[in-house]
């Protein structure tokens, strides 16, 4: 398998500089030359593997020889090893929709199930080439928990992840503060998860500070991420397609990284008919999808914090795969947004984004009518992320009244991370898992320091890893 950016389609890259860089020099996003069409006998084969055979043929296609059968067979077996389910993730229902229960991981969030193969990868491509890296990310609370528990107590790589102090819910924080590692590293930065992001991007950008302190990231734009995110769509399908009934997935979106590799599954021929970006009051594709006009706003706080998201980066691979991985015509468009703050895209290839693509925003106000009903109903809580997603997914199901669809919805947090919220619409605390809970009143370990980055690169540097 060979590797583009999305800016330039000349050079090719192999797995491993995707994986190791993250980020294409030239400012573009990693893609696959060709997303591979799997054939109607390959699919019947797969559709009968358990979650980590169906999980290793689908990653083996993309990373081609980088790992030996049994090195990556070892790999995403001791990643899901301690997942709260044999099968990594859950299926449950609520009248005829779907929910997929993503959050079984350490960390309850769907961010688990990419970043915990991530960091068995990285354990062994630096082991094998003797390499030794230094991770910095900036999170606003799901990544850097995810992260931290996927590269705890690894040899050669040690993790900084900077937190804004106060922004994040205290599960949250305390995911990531209660871990006592050599390796692992919090700053609680004074200032704001964008200040964070700002702060990660100019030290990537400070060339001669990335080389000293070999510098990597796991930010949701690494193509590793949506490989692995890839598998639950097949599964879904697989385990509870009814006849030949094609499906549709609706997936609470941010950063448009999750429902990308639901995108990439229906390119490789899995049957769905329809994926349903599902967004809160930041609606910035809703409109995309109204009006083919892209157009970042400033960012509106809402209930489900981890979708407060205006620079959805995912979309550039997205829109290259439309424009059949025209680099210069991306490099165009990326221009025209730096420049002017929007861009927009041909009449045409809107129409044939809206055959397969579907957006619903979801206000506060009905992401806490339908957490209360579905809680009334079916005696299930819904974390704010999945309720906007189901909402958007009732919401497609009453205005196209297809009967013969199955109809899924990501469920990509567990309630109890966003616990204040659920006590103050259902007066009720959703039962955290006990382990989970036992860590949680460990000691916290973190540094805080001001939103300066000459501060912050004297303190990573200090406890680098050489
Ligand atoms: C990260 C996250 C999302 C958004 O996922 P993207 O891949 O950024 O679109 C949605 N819900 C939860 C709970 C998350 O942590």
């Amino acid at each position: 398998m060979k590797y583009i950016s999305t800016r330039n389609n000349k050079k090719t890259y192999s797995f491993i500089d995707t994986f190791l860089n993250g980020l294409a020099h030239d400012g573009g996003l990693y893609i696959p030359k060709n997303i591979p069409r799997l054939s109607k006998s390959t699919l019947q084969r797969f559709s009968k593997l358990n979650y980590n055979d169906l999980a290793y043929e689908i990653i083996k296609i993309y990373t081609g020889n980088t790992f030996s059968r049994t090195e990556l067979k070892q790999i995403i077996k001791k990643s899901y090893k301690n997942f709260d389910s044999s099968n990594v993730i859950k299926f449950s229902r609520v009248k005829k929709f779907n929910l997929v229960e993503l959050y079984h991981g350490p960390t309850l969030a769907f961010k688990d199930i990419a970043l915990q193969v991530i960091g068995n990868m990285y354990e062994l491509i630096l082991n094998k080439n003797k390499r030794r890296i230094n991770l910095v990310t900036a999170t606003s609370g799901d990544t850097g928990a995810a992260a931290i528990d996927a590269v705890k107590d690894k040899k050669n790589l040690r993790i900084f992840v900077l937190h804004p102090k106060g922004k994040v819910s205290v599960t949250q924080r305390k995911l990531m503060t209660t871990v006592n590692s050599k390796n692992v590293f919090n700053i609680a930065v004074q200032g704001s998860f964008d200040d964070c992001q700002t702060l990660v991007k100019s030290m990537f950008n400070d060339l001669s500070f990335r080389k000293s302190i070999n510098m990597s990231g796991v930010n949701s734009i690494n193509w590793a991420r949506i490989v692995v995110q890839i598998v639950y769509y097949f599964y879904s399908h697989f385990c509870l397609s009814e006849k030949n009934n094609k499906s549709v997935f609706s997936v609470p979106t941010g950063n448009f990284g999750d429902i990308y590799a639901g995108y990439v599954a229906y390119k490789m021929g899995l049957p769905i008919s329809k994926l349903i970006i599902a967004t809160n009051e930041n609606d910035l594709l809703y409109k995309f999808l109204k009006n083919g006009v892209y157009k970042p706003s400033k960012v509106k706080f809402s209930i489900s914090p981890s979708m407060d998201i205006q620079v959805a980066s995912n979309f550039e691979r997205l829109i290259a795969s439309y424009c059949n991985n025209n680099s210069k015509k991306i490099s165009e468009l990326m221009s025209q947004l730096n420049k002017n703050g929007s861009y927009r895209i041909d009449k045409n290839i809107l129409k044939r984004i809206k055959n397969i693509f579907y957006s619903k925003s979801v206000n506060a106000k009905d992401t806490k009518k339908i957490i209360k009903s579905v809680y009334n109903n079916n005696h299930k809580i819904l974390d704010p992320h999945s309720a906007v997603g189901l909402k958007a997914l009732q919401d497609y199901y009453l205005n196209n009244n297809k009967k013969s669809e199955n109809l899924f919805c990501l469920e990509t947090a567990h309630p109890a991370k966003f616990r204040e919220t659920i006590y103050k619409i259902l007066s009720k605390n959703p039962v955290i898992p006990k382990e989970v809970n036992e860590s949680l009143k460990k000691k916290e370990f973190y540094k805080v320091l001001p939103n300066n980055l000459y501060k912050i690169k004297v303190y990573i540097r200090a406890n680098r890893l050489r």
